[in-house]
């Protein structure tokens, strides 16, 4: 895979699992796309509602954290220039790539027909010496997956979706963030700025606060090996070539 030309969307779905894991990962590249004229739909399968270690707070805390991170979602999306944002309100913390969630997501890309979707690497069980990925990032990245393929562009899987009127969907490209095996660099140098921005809405996340230099170091260590100044880099899946569409 070669990165001479970057792919430019015309609709772009990305799915997280978390308010705020799109704005660590992959926003310098949602919001490059949208200032080119991509439509961007930005999911969220959990609301976040266990993003608190506050000693003060029980259960009762929760519904009100969803919708405070919720909120604050919605205001990062305001500044990447991402205009339609989806809240499918699974527990966070109890996520599985169940049935459910991956039919949920393949009514998505039925609905909306990204020619890209943006995920995670459901096989990144670890990452460095100090942290163990997310159980809910694996389960999120998993069902995007089988989502885009085979159950967006297969007739007969969910029925029920296309009694709905959700016919197949072809997803074109798969973009994976996280991977090990990274191929495809996106150049952010004009967005890593409004990526940091957006990060800095989710005020209720203490570890969004103080993020400027790592950001952009981690950038910066992403781009090195196609020599960019600052990248998101990515593994990427392509499920379908633009002349097959003609
Ligand atoms: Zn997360």
């Amino acid at each position: 895979m070669s990165n001479e030309k970057e792919y430019l969307p015309k609709i772009a779905m990305s799915i997280q699992a978390h308010p705020d894991d799109q704005d660590f990962t992959v926003a310098g590249t949602l919001a490059k796309w949208a200032r080119a004229g991509c439509k961007v739909i930005s999911v969220l399968i959990t609301s976040g509602d266990s993003g608190s270690n506050d000693v003060t707070k029980g259960a009762e805390y929760k519904p009100v954290l969803a919708k405070l991170r919720e909120a604050e979602q919605l205001a990062a999306n305001a500044v990447l220039g991402i205009s339609e944002t989806v809240f499918l309100h699974y527990p966070d913390g109890e996520l599985v790539a169940s049935l459910a969630l991956r039919k949920d997501l393949t009514r998505l890309i039925r609905i909306h027909k990204p020619d890209i979707v943006v995920s995670g690497d459901p096989s990144g069980w670890f990452y460095g010496n100090g942290y163990i990925n997310h159980p809910d990032h694996r389960a999120a990245a998993e069902a995007a997956v089988y989502a885009v393929f085979p159950s967006a562009g297969t007739r007969l899987i969910f029925t029920d979706l296309l009694e709905a009127g959700h016919e197949p969907h072809d997803v074109k490209r798969l973009y994976i963030h996280g991977s090990e095996k990274s191929d495809t660099w996106v150049d952010i140098k004009d967005t890593l700025d409004i990526k940091i921005e957006a990060l800095k809405k989710h005020i209720s996340q203490s570890d969004t606060h103080d993020v400027d230099k790592w950001i952009r170091e981690w950038a910066m260590e992403e781009g090195k090996e196609k020599e960019l100044e600052y990248a998101e880099a990515y593994r990427v899946m392509i499920l379908k070539n633009e002349e097959e569409d003609k």
